[in-house]
Order: C-alpha cells, then structure tokens, then sequence
C-alpha cells in the first residue's frame, strides 16, 4: 500500500524546509565526535531537541542511550526507529569546516547523519498529527562500534511498555547519495570469534617453540582461504555492491578470517592465536569454521599435537523481516522514486552490526542509506579518515524512515 497524497505531500513539504537544520545538526554532531560509552555531549544535544519537539524523552537509558516516544493514541500500534550516536577514534583528514574539534576521534562511520536523521523523522513526523496511524518510538543508541549498545538498549525498556510492531534501522553507505539499498533477507552476517590453543600431544610436553611454530604454520593456511579482502578503493567498493545487487556466485567464496596472527600477539600468547571468521551468510560462516577445523586437525595432528577452539564472542545475523520489508517497499519506492529503491541479494561481507538483537525480538528490517557523491569529493568510505557524506543523504534518509514508519503502522506483516 502506497502513502495517502496529503501525508506524502507534507512529508516532502516538512522534510525539504527541515534540511538546514539538519545540516547544522549533523555539522554538530560532526564536531562533536564522541567514543562508544561516552556519548554524554550527543544525548544531551539530542534530547533537548526530541524535547522541543514534544515527545516523551527518557534519558540514560543503556547508558547514554533515548527512548523518546511520539504518541498519538496509546490504543494504536508503536513502531520503532533505532540510530546510533558513536564515534571511532579516527583522526579526520578532511579540511572542511566542520570538522572534528576533538583530537583522534572521529564520526567516520556516519553516525552523526543518522542521529540527525533520527531527529529529522521525529520532527517531520510530528507535523503530521493525528494524520499518523500509529505511535513512533526513536532509540538514539550509544555504544554501537563495541556492539555493546543495542543489548544495554533492550535491557533498559527499549522494546517493552509498548512493545513495537517492529523496528527500523539505516546506516549510510558509499553508495550514489538519492538512492536507498534494501533487502528482504540477510542485511549482515554476524561473526564467530575463537581461541585457538595449540597443545602437545603427548605427556613429554613440546617446547614453546614448536607450539609457536604450529600455531603459526595454522595461521598461514587459515590465511590462505581469504578470496577478498575488504575493498578499500572506491572501485573495490563499486565491484562489490555489484556483487551483493547480482548475487554473483563469487560472493559465495567470501570468507574473511580476520585472526590476530601477527607476530608479537602469537609469541606473547605461546601457541595461542585468534580466529574471527565473517562470511555473506550463515552458511559460508559454517562452512568456512568446518574448513578451519579440517585444516588444524591435519596441521597438529602431522606435528604431534592437538587444537582446542574456545569461543571468545559472536554476533548474530541482522536479517531482514521478509514481509515487513515487502509491505513497506510500496512507500518507499513512492518517496524517493522507483528507480532509487535498489535491491540487494547478498549482503555486504564485511560490518556487523548489534541491531541484530532487536531482530531476534520482534520483526526488525535495516536499509543502506546513500551518501557518496565523488564529484564533490564525499565518498562515504566507512572507517576511513576521510570519510565523508553528501548531505542531500539526511533528506533521503528522513524521507525513507518516514514512509518504512508510516508504512509499517498501515501495513500487516
Ligand atoms: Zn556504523
């Protein structure tokens, strides 16, 4: 179901005349820079905001975490729109104005643009009064890069007194800024992180060399599997969003093993070594574990010695709720454009993200929102030092929140 004409007008209408406030709010954000756990600054910043707006503001929720609440009839349904508010310590290299007023620290994951757009759809959404069909609930969550912030998010109340229909996400991504990136199934795949022990096989204990020497020898042929690597030119990433657009048959060998195998951790630690493995999905993941498996069963086992795996951490996937997705698709395509709304069938390799927790609870679906415009220089290269946004993505983003939101309360999933 499409959006009625008069709320898709005051949409466009509220969400155009907001842009240069959310361009001073993310330049803000932007200058502002603030590490996972300590996000004091932003949620203070943010909160007042949601305040001035009239919603309902918890604050120090999870930590520095909001839960602010837009409520138009407590006997309609809720649904909810996460963003998160941490930065990375990154030094910025871009010479523009807002930079980064603090030393090593750094919005170069795009955070900032999706705290501003979180308090875009807030504001856009709240012109639209009793015309809304339901209630809206905004979790500005901290602590996302230490994957620590969502379950704190939870824990707190984010998704109890009322429980959400569902939840929305989005996270920018080098992709032309207008466009939109969706998928109704794997949006990113978790990870599964071990200990690898080397020990000896007999009772005459081997000498800390040789276990050194095992360990290494597994690292290197662990190593060995990678096919890809993560992109780091913008044609690397271009060839790769093909990719997850195609579902080439490629992306099917991904594996990544991003193990501490360097030389002074493995020395340090006698025989012991990480092994973190990511894959495009669930299936590869296992794949890929049973192949590390068989490969340090024939390594120790041809050296006289055994392996012992202890899980260290893992993430779960962040899968898309297939009919939430589907029934919200009519709307978006409806306010950025048909054409915009592009289809991803495999997801992108490489981040994990902690929304999936949410999606373990109730129906959760999470977009890439695009950001890079290389005329201008901006190629929104996550995690890199120049990292960069277009800023027409705040309006793009604001707009396709909105519609999934709106299409979310109409819609029966
Ligand atoms: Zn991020």
């Amino acid at each position: 179901m499409t959006l009625d004409p008069n709320i898709l007008n005051s949409l466009h209408h509220h969400t155009a005349n907001l842009h240069p406030e959310l361009s001073l709010i993310r330049r803000a954000l932007h200058q502002h820079p603030e590490l996972s756990g300590e996000e004091s600054w932003t949620s203070a910043f943010i909160a007042e905001k949601l305040e001035k707006l009239g919603l309902l503001v918890q604050t120090r929720a999870g930590g520095f975490g909001i839960i602010a609440d837009w409520i138009t009839d407590p006997a309609k349904p809720t649904v909810a729109l996460r963003v998160d508010m941490d930065a990375l310590p990154i030094s910025e290299i871009n010479d523009v104005p807002y930079r980064s007023q603090v030393p090593g620290v750094m919005h170069a994951c795009g955070h900032d643009v999706h705290s501003a757009v979180g308090f875009g759809t807030a504001a856009v959404l709240a012109e639209l009064g009793k015309n809304l069909p339901g209630n809206i609930r905004f979790i500005f969550q901290p602590e996302e890069e230490e994957i620590t912030g969502a379950l704190r998010m939870i824990r707190a109340g984010a998704l109890i007194d009322p429980v959400p229909r569902a939840i929305l996400g989005l996270h920018v991504a080098p992709l032309p800024v207008g466009k939109i990136a969706w998928t109704d199934n794997l949006f990113l795949a978790g990870f599964e992180h071990y200990l690898a022990k080397i020990i000896p096989g007999d009772r005459s204990a081997a000498s800390s060399e040789k276990l050194d020497a095992v360990a290494k020898r597994c690292c290197q042929v662990i190593k060995g599997f990678n096919r890809w690597t993560l992109p780091e030119t913008r044609d690397e990433m271009q060839a790769m969003w093909k990719l997850m657009q195609s579902n080439d048959p490629d992306l099917q060998h991904f594996t990544i093993f991003d193990a501490s195998t360097d030389e002074e951790d493995l020395i340090a630690r006698r025989g012991q070594f990480g092994i973190g493995i990511k894959a495009a999905s669930h299936a590869l993941r296992r794949a890929a574990i049973g192949r590390v498996k068989a490969s340090l069963n024939t390594i120790t086992q041809a050296n006289q010695t055994h392996y012992q795996l202890e899980p260290m951490g893992s993430m779960p996937d962040v899968r898309n709720h297939p009919e939430l997705v589907q029934a919200t698709l009519p709307a978006l395509r409806q306010v950025i454009g048909a054409p915009n709304a592009i289809q991803l069938k495999a997801a992108f390799p490489f981040n994990c993200e902690d929304f999936a927790y949410y999606t373990k609870l109730i129906p959760g679906a999470m977009y890439w929102v695009g950001a890079a415009n290389p005329q201008k220089g901006q190629f929104a290269m996550l995690h890199t030092p120049n990292f960069d946004v277009d800023e027409t993505c705040l309006t793009t983003g604001v707009m396709a929140m909105s519609a999934l939101l709106i299409g979310a309360l109409q819609q029966d999933f």
